[in-house]
């Protein structure tokens, strides 16, 4: 099948409960073609029998390879269900991720805060304001991009996600970038640059480099979350230069896809 043909399928919202079970199955092999297609290894997880599933073992995050891409809304009743971890037990809700679907720009944070979790939206408190104030300044609007976290769920306290909260949900966040195809994912603050890139580095040395995630050619590019600026707002002019690189970087991704 051509490249074309299948990335015009991506967005297809496929609605399985109206479907005969043959009409589920051809979609299935579907999917499954389009991923070998995409060079996209499938995976299904594995339960170890103790309710901890494999994708939930520290590590896995980065083995590289893609889950089964499901449409949006299964993904969505998927995750808004999830207790794969004990953030379920806190959450008054989970915080799927909003805006564009067919989004260029996908935005990625740590996990919803008291706000997130309570508006059900990423980025919605102080941090957001200014987060969404920093795209306009770039040239977006809110709902041009998509904006989604690490962590489906808040952290109690707003602590860092721990090593097998982000294992858990990290197969979601795979889903999500398998479905919009992104031309660049920004990724603001450390959890988020150190999570997506497997790394422990210093924030400010990934800063101005394109990193790729995963074994995809996604570039990620890294900047200051919207928090530190809050509270640093002399690094405001950092953040802006690393906007225009991502900017310079999508029209690159752009040119190369085309
Ligand atoms: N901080 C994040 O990283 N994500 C949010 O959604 C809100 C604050």
């Amino acid at each position: 099948m051509p490249l074309t043909g299948l990335f015009s399928l991506r967005n297809v919202h496929i609605r399985s409960w109206v479907m005969s079970e043959q009409g589920a199955y051809m979609i299935h092999n579907l999917r499954h073609e389009y991923l070998k297609a995409m060079g996209v290894q499938r995976w299904v997880a594995r339960d170890r029998g103790d309710g901890v599933t494999e994708e939930c073992l520290p590590g896995q995050a980065s083995a590289g390879v893609e889950p089964v891409v499901q449409d949006w809304l299964a993904l969505e009743a998927q995750v808004s269900s999830c207790n794969k971890c004990q953030l379920h037990e806190s959450r008054t809700q989970t915080v799927f991720g909003t805006g564009n679907r067919d989004a260029d720009w996908l935005i990625i944070g740590e996990a919803p805060g008291a706000e997130e979790d309570r508006q059900g939206e990423p980025f919605v408190g102080r941090a957001g304001k200014l987060l969404t104030e920093m795209l306009f300044a770039a040239g977006f609007q809110r709902a041009d991009v998509y904006i989604a976290n690490i962590l489906k769920c808040r952290p109690p306290a707003n602590r860092d996600p721990s090593p097998d909260e982000v294992a858990c949900c990290h197969a979601y966040l795979r889903q999500q970038i398998a479905l919009i195809q992104p031309q660049v994912i920004l990724a603001v603050g450390r959890v988020a640059a150190h999570k997506l890139l497997q790394t422990d580095s210093q924030l400010g040395r990934l800063r101005g480099k394109v990193h790729h995630y995963g074994d995809t050619n996604i570039p990620v590019i890294v900047t200051y979350h919207p928090a530190y600026l809050l509270r640093s707002p002399l690094e405001k002019r950092k953040v802006w230069s690393d906007l225009q690189f991502a900017k310079a970087v999508n029209k690159q991704q752009v040119a190369v896809n085309d």
